[in-house]
């Protein structure tokens, strides 16, 4: 993969002197985004630059071990207007790991008050909007953390890479590869995972951080989801599962505690598509991942006013639980007659 020169170079004019700076991420950040946001904001800041990280609500619990992630300003419980401030003074904005302004939910609101800042995106979504004034979009690169990791190498040379830019680079790289198995990984992604390595981070710790830290809840709903609520159809070679609002009381949800469960049915060997639904107050998440040649990226777009990568995707259904299924099962028979599954 290899990054257009012209927009380094237009990055690197304009970084050239200081500037105030926000970096967006998109709802419910992912270790992703998270990641991403981190290493950019420390290398920014390093090279002089005023800097603040906003997400739009609270990232999950088990992040929190991450570098430098009390710096964040969490808009939801932004009582001091600290977001609104910094994005009002703010000279360049940038978007990582995300495509479209929605996806900033309310957020996306108060960006619009400042219109004389430079609009950047870093991201590996497809189809990204045309809302940004310079845009480092690569839908082939596996993370947005190997983004920037590749963006600080050609502005700054691998050697700024420190060790806690490092850790959350790697986090972001090893969560959206799902531990560097999808086709997206190439050798250039392990020929920086040797440099981030070598700044001395400890991969089993951030391991044991990221996929070993749950809380006794989120063990127990995982095991009433696959059990009780996996619906597997289509001959075999469908799921789907949800999560009622009153089953999140009942197993002490947090934020972050179904992250991945879409990604289980995928084991059974028939398995092509998986489907999740979580339902929140005024609307239900939609969560797809599928096997290889299988696009849920264009069966988000279709069927849930969403998007994402050809693997996994994700929407918004605004219909009951009940309906949204009965929906979804209805699509799934519309793409296989397709030839689509
Ligand atoms: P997840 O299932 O992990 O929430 O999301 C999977 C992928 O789909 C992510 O890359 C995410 O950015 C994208 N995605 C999730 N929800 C939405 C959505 O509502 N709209 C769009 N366009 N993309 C989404
Ligand atoms: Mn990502």
């Amino acid at each position: 993969m290899q990054l257009s020169v012209s927009k380094i170079e237009a990055l690197r004019e304009l970084l050239a002197t200081p500037q105030s700076i926000v970096i967006l991420s998109h709802t419910n950040p992912d270790g992703d985004a998270v990641g991403s946001s981190l290493a950019w904001a420390e290398i920014l800041r390093k090279m002089g630059h005023d800097v603040t990280c906003i997400l739009p609500n609270r990232y999950p619990y088990y992040l929190d071990f991450m570098p430098n992630i009390s710096s964040v300003v969490i808009f939801k419980n932004d009582e001091k207007g600290a977001a609104k401030e910094a994005l009002k003074r703010a000279d360049i904005i940038f978007c990582l790991d995300f495509h479209l302004l929605s996806r900033l939910e309310q957020l996306g609101d108060i960006i619009d008050e400042n219109q004389h800042a430079k609009r950047v995106l870093i991201d590996h979504h497809l189809d990204p909007s045309e809302d940004f004034d310079l845009m480092l979009s690569y839908s082939e690169a596996s993370s947005t953390c190997y983004l920037v990791a590749l963006i600080i190498e050609q502005l700054y040379g691998i050697e700024h890479i420190s060790r806690s830019m490092a850790e959350n680079l790697f986090v972001g790289m090893m969560t959206d590869t799902g531990n560097f198995a999808f086709s997206s990984v190439t050798p250039d992604v392990f020929r920086m995972v040797s440099h981030l390595a070598a700044t001395g981070i400890s991969i089993p710790n951030i391991h044991l951080n990221v996929y070993n830290s749950f809380t006794e809840g989120r063990a127990r709903l995982f095991g009433y989801v696959i059990n009780r609520k996996m619906k597997i159809f289509h001959n075999g070679t469908v799921s789907h599962m949800s999560i009622t609002e009153e089953e999140m009381r009942r197993f002490w949800f947090q934020q972050g505690d179904s992250e991945g469960f879409v990604n289980y049915p995928l084991t059974i060997k028939k398995m092509k598509m998986s489907a999740m639904f979580t339902e929140h107050s005024d609307f239900i998440r939609v969560s797809l991942r599928s096997r290889a040649d299988i696009d849920v990226n264009l069966f988000a777009q279709r069927y849930f006013n969403g998007g994402g990568h050809k693997n996994a995707a994700g929407g918004k259904s605004f219909m009951s639980m009940e309906e949204t299924l009965k929906h979804y099962e209805k699509c799934v028979k519309e793409y296989a007659a397709e030839g689509l599954l």
